[in-house]
């Protein structure tokens, strides 16, 4: 199946690296408009085959007044797909968790999503078409040690996925989350040491972490008028990690 997003927009937030990237690489190839973010102005995608479908935004979402500005930036955008990517993790045991890392925990991936959300699902069923697609994890569906902020936060985004797919699926604007499992990223290097990545990948059916585009590939499915039947569902795409 080939997908044709030609003369849609999309948002994805988070596209400077890793699975956004991706994401961002792959909607540009099949001929969407992307408007991708970055936590920084200089942190752009590059983005130079595509360079005049593809447009750059640097905001903070621990900076409430620039996330605010930025969200309100999109008004009167013909926004057809929204991709809630950016997503941080700081991992403690709960008890040596510091408040202001689940604040901003929270606030990266579950407040953000919603204030995209809100801003953007009432004008895409207002047109009458919409693609949502929030970028949980495994760690919404099972845990971890160490994992109660981030795990929190994509239970969270689960929830926001299912209630958002039941406000507006009547509508034709589907909203679902993709739960990647172990994914080789910069996200994954920093929080795990070479070691444990090694045992996880052996902990996995699939003998591997999986890549950016494999994910990719499930979002630009759910994202596309291909995906006109699946909403509010978490797919999992973790190479079989959570059948064990
Ligand atoms: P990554 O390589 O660390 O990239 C994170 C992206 O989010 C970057 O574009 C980054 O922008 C942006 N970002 C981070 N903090 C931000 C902030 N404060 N404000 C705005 N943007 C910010 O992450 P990844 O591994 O690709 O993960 C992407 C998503 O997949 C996340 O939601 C993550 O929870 C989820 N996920 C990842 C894995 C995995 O194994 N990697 C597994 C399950 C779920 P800058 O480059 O400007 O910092």
């Amino acid at each position: 199946m080939t997908l044709d997003f030609a003369g849609q927009t999309a948002v994805v937030t988070g596209a400077t690296r890793g699975i956004g990237r991706a994401i961002a690489d792959l909607l540009l190839g099949a001929g969407c408009r992307v408007i991708g973010t970055g936590s920084a102005p200089g942190s752009d995608l590059g983005g130079e085959s595509h360079v005049d479908r593809y447009r750059f935004e640097g905001v903070d979402f621990l900076d409430a007044a620039a996330t605010d500005s930025f969200v309100r930036s999109l008004a009167g955008e013909p926004v057809d797909i929204l991709v809630n990517n950016a997503g941080i993790n700081r991992i403690s045991l709960v008890g040596d968790m510091a408040p202001s890392d689940w604040d901003d925990i929270q606030a990266v991936n579950v407040r953000t999503p919603m204030l995209l959300t809100r801003a953007l699902a009432p004008s895409m069923a207002e047109r009458g078409y919409g693609r949502i697609v929030n970028i949980s994890s495994i760690f919404g569906v099972v845990t971890r040690s160490q994992r109660a902020a981030y795990t929190t936060s994509k239970y969270a985004l689960n929830g926001f996925t299912k209630t958002t797919a039941i406000d507006y699926g009547g509508r034709n604007v589907l909203c679902n989350a993709v739960a990647p499992g172990f994914i080789d990223t910069e996200l994954t290097r920093r929080i795990l040491s070479a070691e444990q990545r090694d045992e996880l990948a052996a902990a996995t059916p699939a003998g591997r972490m999986g890549t950016p585009d494999e994910i990719a590939r499930v979002v630009a499915f759910l994202a596309s008028d291909a995906n006109t039947f699946i909403n509010g569902q978490v797919i999992i795409a973790d190479g079989g990690f959570t059948s064990i």
